[in-house]
């Protein structure tokens, strides 16, 4: 699976909730998984591998893979954190976002089962930020217009180095 990069519109769309949840997940699930290993990732959703589909896959260090389809956010708390992200559609850009520092999540495994979880600190951090790209959002969209405009730039100038315009 190749992962999509700033630019592509699927990232900018709201994805569609998977109905059914159909033993095709378990499979799309996996690759998913294998795509966020190889990136070297924490979190991957749907939309960053062409799937405009309400699905993500998270894996923290020292824990197994989860999967997390037709997930609702149900509940955030008060306190908010500032935590450096990054996102692997912007690669080699990171930044400082505010977010709440726990949430609790209701979504459905690629089995289809239902399950609720409550997440604090890096795991808490990443499912919002997967849950953003189903949304079509991403962590660039939460920082002031200034902050945004420099890493965009930044995003760019690296572009170019990598891929130099031919002449
Ligand atoms: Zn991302």
């Amino acid at each position: 699976m190749d992962i999509l990069t700033l630019g592509n519109d699927l990232l900018r769309q709201k994805a569609e909730p998977v109905r059914p949840i159909g033993a095709e997940y378990v499979g799309i699930a996996e690759e998913m998984i294998e795509a966020l290993h190889a990136g070297k990732g924490i979190g991957l959703a749907g939309p960053q591998v062409g799937l405009s589909k309400r699905i993500f896959v998270v894996q923290v260090e020292g824990e197994a893979p989860r999967v997390f389809i037709n997930p609702t956010i149900i509940g955030t708390s008060q306190d908010l954190v500032k935590y450096e992200e990054g996102c692997l559609s912007i690669p080699g850009i990171w930044a400082e976002v505010m977010r709440p520092a726990a949430v609790k999540v209701q979504a459905w495994n690629e089995k289809g089962r239902p399950f609720t979880l409550d997440a604090e600190g890096i795991l808490a951090r990443v499912i919002q930020h997967e849950y953003d790209h189903l949304e079509g959002m991403l962590f660039i969209d939460r920082l002031s217009v200034p902050k945004r405009d420099r890493v965009l730039l930044k995003y760019e100038k690296r572009r170019v180095r990598q891929h130099p315009p031919k002449a």
